[in-house]
């Protein structure tokens, strides 16, 4: 997708540490954290909203959150986590290219 900033970190095209990656999704760092960790899992296929699922989006959103569990540990997020999936105009989204906030590393305050 043209001019979106994930599908250019996803290319390369975008210099971004890449902390873990498979075909399907990456784990980066978010550049300008909300706690003392954060993370952002970006599926590799380009689609804004949660409004635009279908089965073969589906099996990407399902593969992320089966392999998130199993890197807890390898991030640092083992005594928990928040994740955020901001959803257009009043959740705060900002790229329009669907992505799962992961943060911890400190108590989150509560909202
Ligand atoms: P959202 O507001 O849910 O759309 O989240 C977008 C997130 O992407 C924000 O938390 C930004 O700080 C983050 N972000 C934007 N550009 C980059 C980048 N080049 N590398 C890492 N994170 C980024
Ligand atoms: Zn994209």
């Amino acid at each position: 997708m043209e001019n979106c900033i994930f599908c250019k970190i996803v290319a390369g095209e975008i210099p971004s540490p890449r902390l873990y990656e498979d075909d399907k999704m990456i784990v980066i760092r978010d550049i300008e954290p909300k706690a003392k960790l954060h993370y952002l899992c970006i599926p590799k296929t380009h689609f804004a909203l949660l409004s635009e699922m279908n089965d073969v989006r589906a099996e990407i959103v399902k593969h992320c959150f089966q392999v998130i569990p199993t890197l807890e540990k390898q991030l640092g997020l083992e005594e928990g986590y928040r994740v955020i999936i901001n959803q257009g105009e009043n959740g705060g989204q900002t790229v329009h290219h669907l992505h799962i906030h992961l943060l911890g590393g400190e108590k989150l305050a509560d909202f």
